[in-house]
């Protein structure tokens, strides 16, 4: 089968390897100038099945993680397999955490409480509130998603055509180019991220706008004199490490100024400067402050299937977490094997009213 993936975040990546791995010939198109220049290059990336409802969307994020260890994320270096420690300060936070670790456990998920002892000798040089109720989630990652990337285009013969714009794709597999040339595939699989509405408006997808759920700051930190290991989340700083020293890090809090046309307000900068300060006990200096945007469908879930005979399509937010297991459900399906696990995240559901997803705010939330 000849196939075109549109677009090359962590989603066309793992689509086009999986494609490619089984024989089919793959061309994967994007329009910017290299890979993973979209989503996937402003992302917290955290591996992770935690805070995800409804249930079966919590165990497609556990066995997307699982995924990205079978398929060697470890030893080719783009999954840090480090845990996650939480940490809760106040009555609200306490509870929501209690209710969590207790849900997540008895879905067989790994899932604990920890001392203060035991939590400073995982990261010793942390500080927060002495009674902090203490959730750690040991099996958790944090992901370099252009290593990701990188890997899945190794890792199977794909060809990658960079700098060139689609401006639509018609049912019957062929492919129009912003320089007005054509292709033709016998399957063309739309995985454009926020931009998928630009080519299937009928994929109902949250448009950007200040401070809504689309939006989110990251920061990253010149390299930093503490150790730090591991995905942190506090209520009011995320922390991971960044590579080099360096640390990355979102204040969730402050997404309500994260403007689409705008860059980072100095206030948010210095907030975040200072929060992250206050947890490693150094100065720090933040190096870059970049504004993400989420790649959402309006209810929070996956859109993957067929939207024509022969067009399909994959859009999803925490898709640095599902990519690799996205990657095999959906070279399964185009190969014959209908996935019956991707049941609820079909595109033909948004024919109705949607209420729109909720901005993540709260510790745990991504
Ligand atoms: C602030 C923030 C924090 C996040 N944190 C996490 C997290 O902790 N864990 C997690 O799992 N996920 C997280 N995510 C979500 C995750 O990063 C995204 O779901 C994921 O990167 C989306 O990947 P993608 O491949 O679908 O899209 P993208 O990476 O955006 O790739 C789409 C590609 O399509 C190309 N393209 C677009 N339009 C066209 C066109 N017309 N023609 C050709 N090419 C085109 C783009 O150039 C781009 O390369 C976060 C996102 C944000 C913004």
């Amino acid at each position: 089968m000849r196939v075109i993936v549109l677009g090359l975040g962590v989603v066309g990546a793992a689509v086009a390897a999986n494609l490619a791995r089984r024989g089919h010939a793959v061309t994967v198109l994007d329009a910017a100038g290299a890979p993973a220049r979209g989503t996937s290059s402003t992302t917290f990336g955290w591996v992770n099945g935690n805070n995800k409802q409804p249930p079966h969307y919590q165990r497609l994020n556990a066995d997307a993680l699982r995924e990205h260890v079978r398929i060697g994320g470890e030893d080719a270096g783009w999954l840090v397999r480090t845990g996650h420690l939480e940490y809760a300060t106040d009555d609200d936070h306490r509870s929501r955490l209690t209710a969590r670790v207790e849900r997540l456990r008895d879905a067989g998920y790994p899932a604990e409480f920890l001392g203060r002892e035991q939590a400073a000798r995982l990261e010793p040089d942390l500080r927060v509130a002495p009674d902090a109720l203490i959730g750690w989630f040991p099996g958790e990652a944090h992901c370099f998603p252009e290593l990701f990337v990188a890997a899945m285009l190794g890792s199977a013969p794909v060809t990658v055509e960079t700098g060139h714009k689609v401006t639509a794709v018609t049912g019957d597999g062929t492919v129009h180019l912003a320089d007005g040339s054509r292709r033709t595939a016998d399957q063309v699989v739309t995985c454009l991220g926020r931009h998928t509405g630009s080519l299937h408006p009928e994929v109902r997808m949250v448009e950007p706008e200040k401070g809504n759920a689309v939006m989110g700051f990251l920061g990253r930190t010149a390299p930093v004199p503490v150790r730090l290991s591991r995905v942190v989340t506090t209520a009011s700083v995320n922390l991971r490490p960044a590579g080099g020293g360096s640390l990355l890090a979102q204040t969730l809090d402050q997404d309500v100024h994260a403007d689409p046309d705008g860059p980072a307000p100095e206030h948010v900068t210095e907030t975040m400067r200072d929060r992250i300060a206050g947890r490693v006990g150094v100065p720090v200096r933040i190096d870059a402050m970049l504004v993400g945007q989420r790649s959402l469908p309006v209810d929070g879930l996956p859109v993957v299937g067929p939207v024509a005979p022969r067009g399909y399509v994959v859009a999803s937010h925490s898709a640095v977490t599902l990519a690799p297991l996205l990657g095999e459900l959906v070279a399964r399906e185009l190969t014959g094997e209908e996935q019956e696990r991707l049941a609820p995240y079909r595109p033909g559901r948004f024919a109705g009213e949607f209420a729109t997803v909720r901005p993540a705010r709260l510790p745990g939330e991504q």
